[in-house]
């Protein structure tokens, strides 16, 4: 089996060490600055079949090796043999998703007879002090780095005995109170990952479903475990049979844990598991309001490099709301778009809406410092509270109507502002939860031949989309978040949420 080895150097010192005891017809130095470049041309192969490696992570790379590592490993993800696109399935990895291959990583030290150790946490500063990176491709793995090594499942950049037991996690008791409670931080299980937090946004139904009182039912029934659907972090530790997630990556967490073979699960969209396993973080299961999470393996959105956890967090649920609205109705430069509500999940259809190209997003809100907030990021051309003559207004704007729509307000009123101000044939989509609708159907939906979605939360597949759509366009959730506070501010930064005038809120972690 032939293998791509690559040999990474931290430190000045370290490097120099390196270069007197590495194999120099196996190995090409390349700067920092060109390593990725480099290494995402490789053609690789390995026991699952061959491609060429399209993405790299310097953050793996850089935060397993160490001076007193003898090997270490990080994956790659290739393009098939077969052609295919990157995705994530969550019933048959293997079958839609791109093959993992290992590559090997050799701090070659020549330590005859050492075997290769794992160092638990990188020396603080060696993420940031890597100055060169060398690569080369053998057939064989040195000797003295001992044979090549299966990447084991158990692979842990903090040891579960290194962890503390309990840690600190917000739980919501309903009456807009706040409470802490100490929880055991978990051990990762089959197929499982543990992440540390560092982002855990709070979105508008922790609000009104939980926070306020528990309002919720079925799906969104809240059964006392710490609070917070929309987590961003670091895997850690991971539990047997992991294959996708490796130790050190970023990820996003997709909020919902389904039972995986449901037709639902089958398509991604675990929001409408039908299994009785199915549990959303923060409502049926453990959150991220606590500096650990438990999470699903196949729930775990890898998070581009160019993105903050905070954008992470905020394309949980919200953003991916967001997103899943505008895919499911068409939404492109063709179009002006009304949203009504501009909360987080509306200023969120605004920005992705801009990503789509369109040049003509009308809004409106009752609150002006939600307006002010569109108006002063660039999300909106013109925006209203919603009052009388809004929907007048509305159509003076666009030239007799809106081609497409979406409801992010949850109230009967926006509901029938975003259908009346449709022109014929035109698309509108629900997210906002809760309410009832009133509206004359003949005149506005059906003598118009309008169509209207109802769309709830996102897929896993278009949440990936999303994180990678986000870095092309070159805009970032994080710009919707007006106010970012610690954990322990938890109780302060619910009742921000709570005022309804803010963009969105969320507990940042270190
Ligand atoms: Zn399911
Ligand atoms: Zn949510």
């Amino acid at each position: 089996m032939s293998i791509v080895e690559i040999i990474l150097a931290c430190s000045a010192g370290f490097l120099k060490a390196l270069q007197l005891t590495m194999c120099p017809r196996r190995t090409r130095e390349v700067s920092a600055a060109s390593a990725a470049s480099d290494v995402n041309d490789s053609n690789v192969s390995s026991s699952v079949g061959s491609g060429v490696v399209w993405k790299w992570s310097n953050s793996q790379i850089d935060s397993n090796p160490s001076a007193s590592a003898a090997c270490a490993t990080s994956t790659v993800r290739c393009h098939a043999a077969s052609g295919s696109i990157p995705a994530y399935s969550p019933v048959q990895p293997w079958g839609t998703m791109i093959p993992t291959f290992t590559m090997h990583l050799f701090l070659c030290r020549h330590r005859r007879n050492a075997a290769p150790r794992w160092k638990r946490t990188p020396p603080q500063g060696l993420l940031h002090v890597a100055c060169k990176v060398s690569w080369s491709c053998a057939r064989e793995a040195p000797a003295s780095c001992g044979s090549v090594r299966a990447v084991s499942s158990r692979d842990a950049l903090l040891d579960p005995a290194d962890l503390p037991g309990t840690m600190r996690g917000v739980v919501l008791p309903g009456g807009r109170t706040v409470e802490w409670r100490d929880v055991p931080i978990p051990r990762p299980g089959p197929r499982q990952v543990l992440v540390r937090v560092r982002a855990s946004s709070i979105c508008g139904s922790d609000i009104r479903a939980i926070y306020r009182e528990h309002l919720g039912r079925g799906a969104e029934a809240y059964q006392d475990v710490i609070a917070g659907h929309e987590p961003a972090g670091e895997a850690v530790a991971l539990g047997e049979g992991c294959r996708r997630v490796r130790v050190g990556d970023r990820v996003a967490i997709y909020h919902i844990a389904g039972c995986g073979m449901c037709d639902e699960c089958r398509r991604g969209y675990m929001i409408g598991c039908h299994g009785e396993s199915r549990a959303a973080y923060g409502w049926q299961r453990d959150g991220g309001h606590a500096p650990y999470l438990l999470a699903e393996e196949v729930t775990c959105i890898p998070l581009p490099d160019e993105l903050s956890f905070v954008d992470g967090a905020s394309a949980a649920c919200s953003g991916g709301t967001a997103y899943e609205a505008v895919l499911r109705i068409g939404v492109s430069g063709r179009d002006a778009l009304l949203v009504t509500g501009l909360g987080p999940v509306g200023l969120a259809v605004a920005l992705v809406a801009r990503g789509l190209g369109v040049r003509r997003v009308l809004a409106s809100d009752p609150s002006p410092e939600r307006r002010q907030l569109a108006a002063s990021l660039g999300l909106v051309d013109a925006s209203w509270d919603g009052s009388e003559g809004t929907l007048d207004a509305v159509l003076e704007a666009s030239g007799g109507g809106v081609e497409a729509s979406v409801d992010a307000s949850g109230a009967a009123a926006g509901r029938r502002l975003a259908v009346a101000a449709l022109r014929d044939w035109g698309r509108c989509a629900w997210v906002g939860e809760g309410g009832t609708v009133e509206l004359p159907v003949s005149p506005l939906v059906i003598h118009k031949q309008v169509a209207i979605h109802g769309s709830w939360v996102t897929s896993l597949e278009h949440m990936a989309e999303l994180l990678d759509r986000l870095v092309r366009w070159d805009l970032r959730l994080e710009s919707l978040v007006t106010d970012r506070l610690p954990l322990d501010a938890a109780g302060e930064a619910y009742a921000i949420a709570d005022r309804g005038a803010a963009g969105k809120v969320c507990l940042v972690l270190d």
